[in-house]
């Protein structure tokens, strides 16, 4: 009888490993086949600032942009950053973040806990950094690659404990301090169960509501709401550099203030790829998001007074690289969860005020190094 329970151990802890190498350990090889040139940029790094852009890669570990670098035959866009420090990401109540609580430290500068998005421990909502640029007289703006309720997105312009109610999350777009937002979600909008029309709301508010980029593009002036797909965009390889287009679009109208602007680009589907340990769609994401910092940057480096931040919200996917070739842009990794891990994610800088971001801190202080910066010129 013993032996037989023992067999029946031995074989169900033999079972779990063998799942467990099935689900994450994996070796997993990518090759990027078409690596892309990087220029050297240089910002005009002096000066007050009048512009910030915070760009989020979901998910985004230095392993994640070792690995894409290897995989771009040596180099990035982010090579050009003038400053890195390092963002400690745990949140209130959980040692591992989620995007609610990660993206909410950025947005609001406060730790609150996991799942919710723009409120305090106690649900009390936060006045995000698109908030204070209305304060401060400037415009404000997103623009991301997943649906519009997802946590990021909301963490920025909406508010409530849990980042799964969703279509509360959009109807918070109506009250929003933004002028440009660019993102995916449509159907979210309309035929709702509370019988309300987004889109109709958000027009009387005096927004623009283009339905394909073409439409967008057209656009010369005035507040944007662009929702061009009913969930996320499409993926790297179908939607080409629509995040970086997206961007610059929104960061040309936005300036068309003389106080300048802050907004908030997210590379938001490496999260969905760490996830699903699909190193393939991952590394597509993390180059696509890449080429997007290079677009913003070479923008922030002819226009005076534009500080560049790039971060993370927290790791997904326990990424490791284990093996590869520069030579060839090939990397072998392997996953080690389904979900998010514990680790600090590193801050990019890029432009005047970019020495503040050096070091080792909290992920709240992100916000308030960049708070100071925005108010310091507005003091004078
Ligand atoms: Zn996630």
């Amino acid at each position: 009888m013993k032996l037989r329970l023992l067999t029946l151990s031995i074989i169900s802890l033999f079972l779990t490993q063998f799942s467990f190498s099935q689900q994450y350990g994996k070796m997993q090889t990518f090759t990027n086949l078409k690596p892309y040139k990087v220029d050297s940029l240089h910002s005009q790094s002096d000066g007050e600032i009048k512009n910030v852009i915070l760009m989020i890669g979901d998910g985004m570990s230095l392993m994640h942009v070792y690995t894409a670098w290897t995989a771009n035959r040596g180099r990035l866009w982010l090579d050009n950053a003038e400053a890195v420090g390092l963002s400690k990401t745990y949140c209130l109540d959980r040692l591992i973040t989620d995007s609610g609580a990660g993206g909410t430290a950025l947005s609001s500068g406060q730790k609150t806990n996991y799942h919710s998005v723009g409120v305090d421990s106690l649900g009390k909502p936060l006045e995000s950094l698109c908030t204070l640029a209305h304060q401060l007289k400037k415009s404000a703006g997103i623009a991301v690659t997943c649906r519009l309720w997802d946590a990021t997105p909301a963490d920025f312009c909406g508010h409530n404990i849990n980042r799964d109610e969703e279509l509360d999350l959009i109807a918070d777009y109506v009250d929003a301090d933004v002028d440009y937002v660019f993102g995916g979600g449509a159907e979210l909008f309309v035929n709702r169960p509370d019988k309300r029309d987004i889109f109709d709301e958000l027009k009387e508010k005096g927004f623009q509501l283009p339905k394909t980029w073409e439409d967008l593009a057209k656009i010369k002036s005035g507040k944007v709401f662009a929702v061009p797909y009913p969930k996320d965009t499409p993926v790297p390889a179908e939607r080409g550099d629509l995040l970086a287009r997206a961007s610059i679009k929104g960061m040309n109208l936005l300036n068309q203030n003389p106080n300048g602007f802050f907004m908030m680009i997210e590379g938001s589907q490496l999260d969905d790829y760490g996830h699903s340990n699909n190193l393939d769609l991952l590394m597509q994401e993390t180059l696509d998001f890449d080429q997007t910092v290079g677009a913003v940057m070479k923008w922030a480096a002819k226009e005076k007074g534009t500080l560049v931040i790039v971060t993370a919200d927290h790791e997904t996917g326990g990424l490791t690289l284990l093996g590869g070739s520069i030579a060839q842009g090939t990397v072998e990794c392997r996953f080690s969860t389904n979900s998010h891990s514990g680790v600090m994610v590193p801050v990019y800088a890029f432009g005047p005020g970019s020495h503040l971001f050096t070091g080792l801190y909290e992920n709240t202080a992100i916000y308030h190094k960049i708070k100071y910066l925005l108010e310091k010129k507005m003091q004078k």
